[in-house]
């Protein structure tokens, strides 16, 4: 098994629900070191370029405005097997389709408010930890 790492956010609703300290807490026992982490409110250009393969999709103006309404926390974890294990602690993009004990079962409102963001491959896991954070906060 490799060591990988993934982005991760904690979206807006279950920063404002204050989850933060659950779901940061449910990554460690799961085994993720936590690299990096900051909370960031995100303008909007840097929302539109984070989710840009989505640009034409017609959820995305609703999808930007809902990641600027407040703050969230970002975060790259490391671990074996980084993106998958993330994606299944995550659970489903929908929460009422996630299963029970994952953190969108758990956390999530709806398809868009579903709690938390995780890369999908390893390519797309090293754009979104360039996005949002540099080389030396990485190292
Ligand atoms: P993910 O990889 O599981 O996050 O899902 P996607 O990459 O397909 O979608 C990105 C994000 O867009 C999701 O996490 C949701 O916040 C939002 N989203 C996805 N599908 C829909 C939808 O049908 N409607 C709305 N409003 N938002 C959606």
């Amino acid at each position: 098994m490799a060591v990988e790492r993934t982005l991760s956010i904690i979206k807006p609703n279950a920063v404002e629900d204050g989850h933060i300290g659950a779901i940061v807490s449910r990554f460690e026992q799961e085994g993720f070191r936590i690299v990096a982490l900051r909370m960031e409110q995100l303008t909007r250009a840097k929302a539109e370029g984070f989710y840009a393969v989505h640009r034409e999709r017609p959820f995305f103006n609703a999808l930007v405005t809902f990641m600027t309404r407040s703050k969230v926390v970002l975060m790259v974890l490391e671990r074996d097997s980084a993106i998958s294990h993330y994606r299944e602690v995550i659970g489903a993009t929908d929460p009422a389709k996630a299963k029970d004990g994952t953190i969108r079962k758990l956390y999530g409102k709806n398809v868009e408010e579903n709690a938390v963001h995780g890369s999908d491959a390893p390519e797309t896991a090293r754009f979104e930890i360039g996005w949002f954070f540099t080389g030396f906060e990485v190292a």
